[in-house]
């Protein structure tokens, strides 16, 4: 469980100076569709090779994919001066939260 205050000191690099930013968090990106460059490069290598994933196997179960029971968070600080979005970091928790710093 990993907790972050909701407003962050932050280096801005339009403003080039420090700032008090609002954290938060991004979710659930879409990925747009078609295939990157490293992606189309592996199919055509591929290409002749094996059974397509067609027969006598059974495809592999989305939770044997990958060994990591954590997610990488995805955390957005916006300054409140020019309105620059920065990327923080991404720190990998189950679960996460913002709490309000008062
Ligand atoms: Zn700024």
């Amino acid at each position: 469980m990993a907790r972050l205050p909701d407003k962050i000191s932050f280096y801005c690099k339009k403003c080039t100076t420090h700032r008090v930013g609002k954290v938060k968090q991004e979710k659930g990106g879409r990925r747009s569709g078609g295939l990157n460059w490293s992606h189309r490069r592996m199919k055509h290598r591929r290409r002749g090779h094996g059974n397509l994933g067609r027969y006598s196997k059974k495809p592999v179960a989305q939770t044997k994919m990958s060994s990591k029971t954590s997610k990488k968070i995805d955390l957005r600080i916006t300054c409140p001066e020019c309105g620059k979005i920065a990327v923080m970091n991404k720190p990998r928790a189950k679960r996460f939260e913002i709490f309000r710093k008062l």
